[in-house]
């Protein structure tokens, strides 16, 4: 493994290995701050390559390939969560990679990621290993007859989940996931959900984001509130812990722990993104410095900015299902109010439940920026009935 001994400076190459929307909002900051940026995807015309200098597309299993683009960079790091282990491996023979590939490896991976958060002593859902029917019947008898089913791998936005209400669902559940490896987690009755990104330099300086609050729709962030209105002595509990998770898992990078706040206030470990997250992309017009600039930072071995949030702020994402009838109106929602930032990928393909681009709403209280929000959304979606 190739490993940094100074800083990158600007006016060299950062490779991503990914290209969604998160690896655009990536290379718009690094080339703020004057880097060149490659992307590596199977795919072209990718929302990280309609930005990047250079938009490499093959797939991730061709390691030569892998290895000639590390070669043509001064640091990687990887936008897409699925990116195969054995290809953060190839490109780290050849160039350095932040965070580390062993941290995509674990939080790729329910069950690994899981079992990791617990042999460090973090608080998480319970949960047990399912590889067969059998296995589930038993798992559930232990959870107390429900829980959530989830494939152990490929997950993400709610997709590969199955809610099983009783053990007489439980050949159904696992024919419907159609995988040879899950994980069961007790049903959680959470007050609320929260998030907190936290990027951890080289030198291991730390700056936290949040929390946040977030609001799902069928497992889908819809809505993100900032700050979460909470009381101090909890956002404390949740930016300590992100940090404990950073310093235990030697995060060089930028991560977001997505948290449950259980009805008797005790904060759960749901799930760990090693890159930035859904939740903090309303960072890039709320505060001193971005989610993205930070992972720039971090990755490239500058001094972190300031995380602080200059106004309270609301995110509303776009999905698909806005286009279900024609282009959605930009310019009802623009004028539906000047405090209104709009985000749009560039992804050509309008499906339903897909991440195409998020509106965020920045005023003097939390509940002003949603209503925003909200309303902007909504003119959108009055225009596409029409
Ligand atoms: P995940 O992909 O695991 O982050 O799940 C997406 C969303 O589903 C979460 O943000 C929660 O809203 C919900 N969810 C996931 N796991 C659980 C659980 N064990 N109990 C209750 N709700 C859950």
């Amino acid at each position: 493994m190739i490993e940094l001994s100074g800083p990158v400076l600007p006016g060299a190459t950062i490779g991503v290995l990914g290209s969604g929307q998160l690896g655009r909002m990536f290379a718009i900051a690094a080339r703020q701050l004057g880097y060149r940026v490659h992307t590596f995807s199977p795919a072209y015309d990718t929302p990280t390559g309609q930005v990047a200098d250079l938009e490499v597309c093959q797939p991730y299993e061709d390691l030569e390939a892998v290895r000639s683009f590390a070669a043509s960079v001064d640091v990687m790091s990887f936008e897409f969560e699925n990116v195969p282990a054995a290809t953060a491996a190839a490109a780290a023979e050849v160039a350095p990679v932040r965070p580390a590939g062993s941290l995509l490896e674990t939080t790729q991976h329910r069950l690994r990621e899981k079992t990791a958060l617990r042999e460090r002593g973090f608080t998480t859902t319970e949960f047990v290993a399912v590889r067969s029917v059998d296995e589930l019947r038993d798992g559930l008898r232990r959870l107390g007859g429900a829980g959530l089913l989830k494939t152990a791998g490929w997950g993400y936005d709610g997709k590969g989940q199955r809610r099983v209400r009783s053990v007489d669902e439980a050949a159904a559940a696992w024919a419907e996931l159609a995988t040879d490896e899950a994980i069961l987690e007790g049903f959680v009755d959470f007050e609320r959900e929260l998030s907190v990104v936290v990027a951890r330099g080289a030198d291991g300086e730390l700056v936290t984001y949040g929390p946040v609050e977030n609001h799902h729709v069928d497992g889908i962030l819809d809505v993100t509130l900032s700050p979460a209105p909470v009381d101090d002595g909890l956002a404390e509990q949740a930016r300590a812990l992100a940090r404990r998770i950073a310093e235990s898992f030697e995060l060089v990078g930028v991560l977001c722990a997505e948290l449950f706040v259980t009805r008797d206030r005790r904060l759960l470990v749901n799930e760990l993104a090693p890159r930035p997250h859904n939740s903090g992309h309303l960072t890039i017009d709320a505060c001193l410095t971005s989610q993205f600039e930070q992972q720039v930072r971090a990755v490239c071995g500058l001094p972190l900015g300031a995380p602080t949030q200059l106004r309270p702020a609301a995110m509303v994402n776009l999905l698909g299902d806005l286009w279900a009838d024609g282009e959605p109106d930009w310019q009802a929602a623009l004028r539906s109010s000047p405090a209104l930032k709009l985000h749009l990928y560039g992804k050509g393909e309008p499906r339903p439940g897909r991440k195409m681009g998020h509106l965020v709403a920045l005023a003097s209280t939390v509940e002003e920026a949603r209503e925003i929000a909200l309303r902007g959304r909504q003119a959108l979606q009055r225009s596409s009935a029409r």
